[in-house]
């Protein structure tokens, strides 16, 4: 193998060898040779051990491992990856699924390829990629999908313009690499949802709350929910198919309630147990009392960095200390945090703390996480990301 070495400090590649994908640049003690941005470069230990193989970048993350073993990281390789991570999916229902064609395929580190995304919507695959390694070996992934799913791969849409590190010279640019598609029709448990990756946020559908959506469907029975932060309205469709009485949306942009009314339309002729409310979700749980017996706060990440994570956290406070206030007596509230920075044990204090702030009785009935097309990395905990708690209010 040819790749450039990256000789780690003594005592720095301990991480490496609990097979930690990331090598922080404090770690390494020499490069030799020339290295570029994206390459592949061997990581040995001081003593000239190897240990890994990964893709180098300039920042405070230098290396992210794709490879604990000594091989060459050709087109085999790619496929191998992706045909791995395809069989996990379909293993466990999700891919070749009559009922399900949404999911994502590859989760980055959980599926051993950091700084890759890869979504599935349907037969067009949506890319976004994190890192310029990745980045520079786009043409190898186009053609391991193609590989995986042949004819039923429609299109291939790069969205990595806004995930590329800005200082890099490449500049990415969204579009398509196979095919072109700009929007499809899914299903997911077999509700439909029209997803356009080219305009939505991320890349098109918070694919994540699956398995939650489908928890909230079987507590909707002739309930009343309020669905705060609703976004594609995947919430709602999902209480409406449970059978709620009354299903309301928020979201404080236009956009995400369009897109929730044309789910919703797509799924039930009559709509008249849903109205949505293009305002902002504080505002809107000031004066809602005890109108709803299920609150769904789904919130965007309040915390991207750890120097914000205690306004973050107040945040998440101010939001659940207001819709446990407000709910029904004898209620539920679906409460989540996807702000990686936001531990679950911080997640959960800050529940408790809002609910203390409320004097209300509240038990939690479930933890939840990520479904299994998100999978965590053992040896990763930072692709842990989702967290949610279901509470009984009295
Ligand atoms: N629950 C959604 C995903 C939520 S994404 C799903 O299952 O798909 C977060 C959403 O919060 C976005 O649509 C964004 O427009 C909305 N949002 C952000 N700040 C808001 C605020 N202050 N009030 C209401 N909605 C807000």
């Amino acid at each position: 193998m040819n790749y450039p070495k990256v000789i780690l400090k003594s005592g720095k590649d301990q991480s490496v060898r609990r097979y930690h994908p990331w090598i922080f640049s404090g770690a390494i003690k020499k490069i030799m040779g020339h290295v570029n941005e994206g390459d592949l470069v061997l990581v040995t230990d001081n003593k000239d051990e190897f240990l890994a193989i990964g893709h180098y970048q300039i920042g405070s993350i230098a290396i992210r491992i794709i490879s604990f073993e000594e091989k060459e990281i050709d087109k085999s390789f790619w496929t191998e990856k992706i045909v791995s991570a395809y069989n996990l999916r379909k293993e466990f229902g999700l891919a070749e699924n009559e009922n399900n064609n949404v999911y994502r395929l590859v989760h980055a580190e959980g599926d051993g390829l950091p700084g890759l995304i890869i979504d599935y919507y349907n037969g067009t695959a949506v890319l976004q990629m994190h890192s310029i390694g990745m980045y520079l070996n786009i043409e190898n992934i186009v053609q391991a999908l193609k590989e995986v799913y042949g004819e039923q791969l429609t299109a291939v849409y790069d969205k990595s313009e806004s995930t590329i590190p800005f200082k890099s010279d490449i500049e990415a640019k969204n579009g398509y690499v196979y095919g072109v598609s700009n929007e499809k029709l899914v299903l997911e448990y077999g509700n439909k949802f029209r997803v356009n990756w080219e305009e939505g946020q991320k890349t098109g559908f918070f694919i994540d709350q699956r398995e939650n959506r489908k928890l909230l469907s079987e507590y909707s029975k002739d309930k009343a929910v309020l669905n705060v932060f609703g976004y594609t309205g995947g919430f709602s469709v999902s209480a409406m198919q449970g059978g709620a009485n009354l299903v309301h949306t928020v979201d404080s942009s236009k956009k995400a309630i369009d897109l929730t009314n044309e789910n919703i339309e797509l799924n039930f002729e009559d709509t008249s147990r849903h109205e949505a409310y293009a305002v902002d979700a504080f505002e809107f749980l000031n004066d809602i009392d005890h109108k709803y017996d299920i609150i769904i706060l789904d919130p965007p990440a309040f915390a991207k960095h750890h120097n914000v994570l205690s306004n973050a956290l107040q945040g998440y406070k101010r939001l659940n200390a207001k819709a446990i206030e407000k709910v029904r007596p004898g209620g539920l509230i679906f409460t989540f945090s996807c702000s990686q920075v936001v531990s679950k044990d911080n997640f959960r204090k800050t529940v408790f703390t809002a609910a203390a702030n409320t004097g209300r009785n509240v038990r939690i009935l479930h933890q939840l996480s990520q479904p299994i097309d998100h999978p965590i990395n053992i040896y990763h905990p930072e692709s842990e990301y989702l967290k949610g708690l279901v509470i009984y209010v009295e």
